[in-house]
């Protein structure tokens, strides 16, 4: 939705804020019953996000009900093969994990502020920056240790999401949720479509699935093959090619390097790249390039500095889309060049605020922290601990957050990059403050920065090599309090 949209949104808010019509009845908050002690609240995906919200809310004493469409719980962590024979990601398939991938945060700081991801005599990896198999094996134990699997349908999609109208169409009584789901029967898979009303619902639906291409003049009547990193998973296929990588992002660093090691040449085309080709230290075969300018028929890719390769696959490390296939289309909540909005802190749409939030928007923080913090906020603000501000407020806040990011000269696809400035912390703090929770240690926030800071430096080495010896045993001494 463009901003004119909110603007009337708003507009329209100021004048319907008593409205008792039933074309009214839909778009006013007022209309919502009452924050409820406990309410019955349908929570979409089982990755840390789902399931760190069934916790919040299961503790603040609602009722949550997990819809997870995989086989298990752990979301993106759950390393899918199906993918790599869908190599644009058209397939449908959630995962983007590659079997290399290992963490590019030190495990200390990127696990649930109480329950401490370290390594312990379970573990399968217990490096710092643990492989991704590791971070399963986490979360899968975070679900055990606080008896969430009982919460969780599995093999169970949401369809649809529709708010409910009451029979006296004087107001929303919940949402229909609307869902799929897959069980065997007489040793047959059989899918089977049902509804159920909630109080309330929480999407947590993950956005790492649905890839984003980069545009490149010419690519119709290029020769070669095309992947984008959701799909990739392992560097055999790229035995002996010429290999172009577009971005260099945390994906495209890692495959770049991986395909390096089989790869005849690589070549990364990067937005912030110097003119001219530049050779890495480590990999003699790896060389950086500015954006590419276009793709001819006879193989070639052409730089925007003018330099030519001739290559065999180009791989997208370009990033994702975030997409609400389920939820209806009526602009309350909608994506913009990566920008879902209208939302108060990236969790509540104004007018329904409440009763439909979105847990686990942000990039670039320290992701499983804010996820918790965030689902203690929407607990409270369900069962009334918590007070939000009005409507009409909230949307002047989500304004006056696109005008300060348009004077900045923000593109909208960062409207929920948490890490865009110097690394302040301050929305989390905003978080924890409105939960009434400690804000996030000291040394955590610290061990953060100086592992981002380390990937520009050492980029072959951060995940081994550290000098902050002394806040890691600060990390594990503060820690131990909940091993
Ligand atoms: C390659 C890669 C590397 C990463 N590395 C790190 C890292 O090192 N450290 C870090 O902290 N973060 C990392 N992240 C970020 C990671 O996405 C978050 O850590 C976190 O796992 C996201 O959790 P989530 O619950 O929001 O989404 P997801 O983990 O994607 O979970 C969403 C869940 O929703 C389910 N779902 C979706 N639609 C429906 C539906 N309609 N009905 C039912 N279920 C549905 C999906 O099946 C999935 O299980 C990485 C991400 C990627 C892609």
């Amino acid at each position: 939705m463009e901003e004119n949209g909110q603007l009337d949104q708003l507009l329209h808010m100021k004048k319907t804020t008593h409205a008792t019509t039933r074309e009214h009845a839909s778009r006013d908050l007022e209309t919502f019953p009452p924050p409820m002690a406990s309410s019955r609240v349908a929570v979409i995906g089982a990755g840390a996000a789902g399931l760190v919200a069934a916790r919040e809310l299961r503790r603040e004493g609602h009722s949550p009900v997990v819809f997870e469409r995989a086989a298990g719980v752990g979301g993106t962590w759950r390393y899918d093969d199906a993918a790599s024979a869908d190599p644009l990601g058209a397939g449908g398939v959630h995962g983007s994990l590659y079997a290399s991938l290992r963490t590019n945060l030190p495990r200390e700081s990127m696990g649930f502020l109480d329950f401490p991801f370290v390594a312990d005599e379970g573990s399968v990896d217990p490096r710092r920056f643990p492989g991704h198999q590791e971070v399963l094996r986490y979360l899968e134990a975070f679900a055990r240790r606080f008896d969430l699997l009982g919460l969780v349908r599995l093999e169970t999609e949401v369809v649809s999401v529709r708010r409910r109208v009451d029979g006296a169409g004087a107001g929303v009584a919940g949402w229909t949720v609307s869902y799929c789901s897959r069980k065997l029967a007489g040793g047959e898979l059989q899918e089977e479509e049902q509804s159920e009303v909630f109080d309330a619902v929480v999407v947590c639906n993950g956005h790492f699935a649905e890839p984003r291409l980069a545009e490149i003049a010419g690519i119709d009547g290029w020769p070669g093959k095309q992947l984008h990193s959701h799909s990739y998973r392992v560097p055999d296929q790229f035995h002996g090619q010429v290999v172009v990588v577009i971005g260099y992002h945390p994906s495209g660093m890692d495959i770049s390097r991986d395909i390096a090691g089989v790869a005849k040449e690589v070549h990364v085309a990067i937005r912030s790249a110097p003119c001219g080709m530049q050779s890495t230290t480590a990999h003699a075969n790896l060389w950086l390039h500015p954006m590419i300018e276009c793709a001819e028929e006879d193989g070639s890719v052409v730089f925007q500095d003018g330099s030519r390769v001739k290559a065999d696959s180009v791989v997208h490390c370009t990033g994702y889309k975030y997409r609400f296939p389920f939820l209806e289309e009526d602009g309350m909540v909608s994506v913009d060049d990566n920008r879902v909005g209208p939302l108060y802190k990236h969790v509540f749409p104004p007018q329904m605020a409440p009763h439909i939030s979105f847990i686990g928007l942000p990039f670039k923080s320290i992701l499983f922290p804010v996820f918790r913090l965030q689902s203690n906020w929407v607990a409270g603000a369900l069962s009334g601990r918590i007070e939000l501000p009005s409507p009409e407020e909230m949307m002047l806040d989500v304004m006056a957050f696109y005008s300060d990011m348009e004077a900045r000269g923000w593109p909208k696809r960062f409207t929920h990059n948490l890490g865009v400035e110097a690394w302040t912390f301050e929305y989390e703090d905003w978080l924890a403050e409105q939960c009434g929770l400690d804000k996030m240690e000291e040394w955590r926030r610290v061990i953060y920065v100086a592992a981002r800071a380390r990937v520009s430096v050492r980029l072959e080495s951060y995940r081994d090599e550290w000098d902050d010896d002394q806040l890691l045993a600060q990390a594990h001494n503060d820690l131990s309090k909940y091993l």
